[in-house]
């Protein structure tokens, strides 16, 4: 289909979760999308072929540690917004490879900030920001001045790369926001996350009598929503009149062994089918955590009413119709 392209996005870290969503919502919105890869494989694709919005994104690879990579690809395309969605996102792998995710994660940042205060400072730059920055906290709802305790190398990561996104913006004037998001899920959900780990393994194996779910930690609560949602917040943010951070959240946080609980019930399966293996157990954890999102809701005009079981509900379906396509294929 040809339309005419009002503006130009970059999306970093375009094969993941956040980064499909986000594809089908530019296209929906008539930019030119170029999708920013490390290895331009066939799984790069495989998330936007299943919104179908794969063949609508220009795939350029690019070494985000490599600012002389990053400096020719933007002068390449000249973009008008770029969302950086690429990290090393898992908090558990960030246990195992602290020196990978902090390089990662901070430097690629600060590579894409310079590059657009050198060449083109008007571009606008989102950046995946975590509510994992917030760790052990004192006071809740988290709310964007809430102090920061993180708890692990991600969250030290996405720290460190929130400050120099803020540090930019008013050093430079750039426009440049974090998306501070708390826990979101779909069925795109990228494999070993405790909510897809969930319903993959249960679907698939619920009438296994020897299976079992491995699980760590699971009376820790979280505010968790749903994918296709916050990628608006994404957009919105970077349409608003001043740049400026915000807390994407559902407001409510709930406990894991409450999902799985849910799940469970929902497919029949015994709660004795529940282990509680150390392997999963992470050094240290937050014990709750839940936000604020009215800024988003009255700034951006950003709308949320989701209740979590209500998207386990849609993940369940979607879940079980994939499952029973793959043993028909
Ligand atoms: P995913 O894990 O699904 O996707 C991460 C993306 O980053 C993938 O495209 C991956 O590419 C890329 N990536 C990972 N490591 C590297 C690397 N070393 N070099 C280049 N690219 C890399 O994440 P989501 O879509 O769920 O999340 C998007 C962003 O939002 C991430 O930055 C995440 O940290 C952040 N976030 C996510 C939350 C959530 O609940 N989903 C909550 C808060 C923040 P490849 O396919 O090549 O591995």
């Amino acid at each position: 289909m040809n339309k005419i392209q009002v503006k130009t996005a970059f999306i970093t870290g375009i094969s993941g979760q956040d980064g499909a969503y986000l594809s089908k919502l530019l296209w929906e919105k008539d930019y030119k999308i170029v999708g920013i890869t490390r290895n331009n494989h066939a799984d790069s694709l495989e998330k936007l072929k299943q919104l179908g919005v794969d063949q609508y994104v220009l795939m350029e690879e690019c070494d985000l540690l490599d600012i002389s990579s990053v400096i020719t690809l933007i002068n390449k395309h000249m973009p008008d917004e770029i969302y950086n969605l690429a990290a090393q996102s898992s908090v558990g792998l960030s246990f195992k490879q602290p020196i990978g995710t902090i390089n990662f994660n901070i430097v690629s940042v600060l590579n894409l900030l310079e590059a657009i205060r050198i060449i083109k400072p008007d571009i606008r730059l989102y950046q995946a920001s975590s509510s994992e920055m917030y760790g052990k906290v004192a006071e809740l709802p988290v709310t964007i001045n809430t102090p920061m305790h993180p708890l692990s190398p991600y969250a030290i990561s996405k720290a460190s790369a929130h400050w120099i996104v803020v540090n930019y913006r008013e050093s430079y004037g750039l426009y440049a926001c974090n998306g501070v998001l708390f826990n979101h899920e779909s069925f795109l959900r990228s494999n070993g996350f405790f909510v897809k780990k969930v319903l993959q393994e249960t679907v698939r194996n619920h009438h296994n009598p020897d299976w079992v779910l491995k699980v760590g930690s699971i009376d820790v609560k979280r505010d968790f929503g749903y994918s296709p949602n916050y990628v608006e917040a994404m957009w919105l943010m970077l349409q608003a009149e001043i740049a400026d951070d915000f807390i994407i959240c559902s407001g409510k946080s709930i406990t894991l062994r409450s999902i799985i609980e849910y799940v469970f019930a929902k497919l029949d399966v015994s709660i004795n089918k529940l282990v509680i293996d150390d392997a999963f157990i992470r050094p240290t954890d937050i014990e709750d955590i839940y936000g604020d999102n009215s800024p988003a809701k009255t700034k951006l005009g950003w709308q949320y009413e989701l209740d979590f079981y209500q998207v386990l509900d849609i993940l369940i379906e979607e879940e079980r119709a994939f499952f029973e396509r793959k043993t028909h294929e």
